[in-house]
């Protein structure tokens, strides 16, 4: 099929799911691939775009994951397609430190922009997520001339070694794969939900809570980062209580550490704000950046304050691939997509009606312990009925509900327990309520 054909905005399953072909190649895959590289829908896709996911047997399966917050714009998105397509015949790779070219620029200037302060800013771009969350240790590192980075209970960071040591949960992510770097000290994050003493007591007990390990175990005098995800996505699509935030930014600021916002997941409007950190106002020093920047194409970036991202000495930052041409030119094309479709206001719109279904869910489905979330970055974590036990189970078994019936949703949380919902930015209310009602068998199912 011709990438030209209009891709029908519908779900359409004409086999078992997977199917055949799928099962084909799922094989192949097991026979080349080492199962450390997991999947957690083996359906092999053909074509994408919009809110739906095509495969190789004909299926067309409804997209609630956006290949984990990366396609916001959608698949193959006409901005992307078009300035990536014109730069990939132009030149594929001159490397950005040897000779430069306008696309990085273009976008470091849109970054220092977009991102969340009026202060002078510069921007060094990279190829993954958790390349930027080492670069930013870095630039902290060269800045403070310290060396202890602080992490929060749930953080995810990434699957380099330093991210594995900054990620809070070892299974998957670091079990057997240590010794893991020195000077990473974890402290608790303002999880309401499973707050002992309840949620409105949250917020200022859990960042007391953080800031006394931090003076009292760690030194504040010899703390170079502190690192957090505004909302933490991994870890379950956690909100920190309000106030948690803006109190950790306050006493970043008072002991002169560099405040890191990991945005990788939440960031390009995932939560109808261009960043998280926006909500409340809040003013990293550095804010770290992936996903959904380019469209699907593998870009980072490493955005904040001048000085502290001018202290690494020149040649100090960088690697050979880092703000490649295709894919700084897929960015643009994203960031103007956002831009034009107002891709802002559709995430609010998928987060209302999304939390407004799941809402009326929750009143039915005793296993729904909470429904949570921004814009289009929506979760429920799921428990035991009449408790507050995680229920790893029921979450395994509705996700495996809907793949079946050709939806595709992804788990996470500490406990296992959390279903989140990450749809393109772009996807037809149809699909978004069809996904929904699917969502609500599912449930009404185990
Ligand atoms: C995905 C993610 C990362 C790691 O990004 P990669 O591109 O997979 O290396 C880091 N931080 C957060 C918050 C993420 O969601």
């Amino acid at each position: 099929m011709s990438a030209a054909t209009p891709l029908p905005q519908e779900r359409r399953l004409v086999t078992a799911i997977p199917g055949p072909k799928s099962q084909e190649l799922q094989s192949r895959k097991l026979g080349a691939v080492p199962a450390g590289v997991g999947t957690t829908l083996p359906v092999y896709v053909s074509r994408a775009g919009g809110g739906v996911l095509e495969d190789v047997d004909g299926n067309s399966l409804i997209d609630f994951g956006s290949g984990i917050a990366v396609t916001n714009v959608g698949n193959s998105a006409a901005a992307v397609v078009a300035r990536a397509t014109e730069q990939l015949a132009a030149f594929t790779h001159t490397c950005f430190m040897v000779t430069p070219y306008e696309g990085y620029v273009a976008v470091a200037e849109q970054l220092n922009e977009l991102t969340p302060g009026g202060h002078d800013k510069r921007t060094a771009l990279f190829n993954s997520g958790a390349e930027a969350v080492e670069n930013a240790v870095k630039i902290a590192r060269a800045y403070t001339k310290r060396t202890a980075v602080v992490v929060f209970d749930h953080g995810y960071h990434g699957r380099t070694n330093l991210t594995m040591g900054l990620t809070a949960k070892n299974m998957p992510y670091k079990q057997g794969f240590g010794p893991f770097a020195p000077e990473i000290y974890r402290v608790p994050v303002a999880y309401p939900y499973r707050w002992l003493t309840g949620a409105e007591n949250c917020a200022a007990e859990a960042a007391a809570q953080a800031i006394e390990i931090i003076t009292k175990q760690i030194g504040a005098e010899n703390v170079a980062a502190i690192i957090i995800e505004p909302i933490q996505g991994e870890g379950g699509f956690i909100e920190p209580a309000k106030g948690f935030l803006p109190a950790i930014v306050e006493f970043a600021k008072a002991n002169g550490i560099v405040f890191v916002a990991d945005e990788i997941q939440t960031g390009f409007c995932r939560t109808g704000q261009w960043f998280a950190c926006d909500d409340e106002g809040i003013v990293p020093d550095l804010i770290t950046t992936a996903k959904g920047i380019a469209g699907g194409l593998p870009l980072a970036a490493v955005t904040g304050r001048a000085e502290i991202m001018d202290a690494a000495h020149s040649g100090g930052l960088g690697g050979t691939y880092g703000g490649n041409p295709v894919a700084c030119a897929a960015a643009l094309g994203a960031i103007e997509t956002m831009k034009s479709e107002d891709l802002n206001g559709k995430a609010r719109q998928i987060g209302e009606v999304m939390l407004g279904r799941l809402r009326a869910m929750q009143e039915k489905f005793d296993v729904i312990g909470e429904v949570r979330g921004r814009g289009a970055m929506i979760a429920v974590e799921l428990v035991k009925p009449g408790g507050k036990e995680p229920n790893p189970e029921a979450t395994a078994a509705i996700a495996k509900a809907c793949h079946a019936e050709g939806l595709v949703v992804l788990t996470a949380g500490t406990y296992g327990n959390v279903l989140r919902f990450l749809p393109p930015l772009v996807i037809p209310e149809h699909l978004l309520a069809e996904g929904l009602d699917i969502l609500e068998s599912a449930f009404a199912g185990v």
